[in-house]
């Protein structure tokens, strides 16, 4: 079995930036399965589907294929086989991801998927529900938060680095309504597993958090 790192947390806490780094200071895979579920918000984006109708975004799940690979220690997501990870950075992706990821046979289709990548690897995974539904056992669990304004304004300086205007009260709101709805929905809300440990990075540099979690990693491999 191998060791197993879940970081939780509400959308632009850090958790991609710091899963990364983690990652390769430890010689682990890190697995971002946000991608994957904006990979789907895309497919779904693109064919027109009324993002509202769960019917109908059910009866299209089985065309869409959303699968992962490694290159130049960079993880790409493809979607039906092409590389879409140049698609999934934008507001649009973000939500429509938030809207289909609150369906049931769409959270089966990725949970099954990310087990299964996982498997019996020394990953760090981030997402929403990863202590909570897909690594349930792992040994080490990070929630990782940061404030709603604190979350915008890095949110807005990614977008800035990707050329892409940003208004820093926009995405605020953005990102308070993604928190809403991944919050309160039925089907794997986000929340912070009973085992995890609580992070909350709005006055900590990358650095610190970082270590901090190193610091864990050590502790509970030596326990
Ligand atoms: O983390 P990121 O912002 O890329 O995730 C996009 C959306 O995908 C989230 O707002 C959330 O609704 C959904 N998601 C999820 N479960 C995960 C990862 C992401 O529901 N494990």
């Amino acid at each position: 079995m191998g060791f197993q790192i879940a970081i939780d947390g509400p959308a632009g806490a850090g958790k991609s930036t710091i899963a990364r780094i983690v990652a390769k200071k430890l010689g682990f895979v890190y697995i971002d399965t946000g991608a994957m579920y904006r990979a789907l918000g895309l497919f779904f984006a693109d064919r027109h589907v009324p993002l509202d109708d769960e019917k109908t975004v059910e009866s299209f799940l089985p065309e869409a294929d959303v699968s992962l690979e490694m290159s130049g220690g960079v993880q790409h997501v493809l979607l039906n086989g092409v590389d879409v990870n140049n698609r999934i950075r934008t507001e649009e992706a973000g939500m429509a991801a938030s809207k289909v990821s609150t369906y049931r046979a769409v959270r089966k289709k990725l949970v099954e998927c990310q087990q299964e990548i996982a498997g019996n690897l020394d990953v760090v995974m981030d997402g929403r529900d990863i202590g909570t539904v897909v690594l349930k056992n792992a040994p080490l669990k990070i929630f990782l938060t940061a404030s709603p304004r604190v979350r915008a304004m890095r949110r807005m300086l990614d977008l800035q680095e990707l050329g892409q205007k940003a208004d820093p009260d926009e995405i605020e709101r953005d990102i308070r309504a993604r928190d809403r709805q991944d919050m309160n929905r039925t089907e794997s809300p986000l929340r912070q597993a009973e085992d995890a440990v609580l992070l909350d990075s709005s006055d900590l540099s990358v650095e610190e958090v970082t270590e901090r979690i190193l610091e864990l990693v050590r502790e509970r491999r030596s326990e």
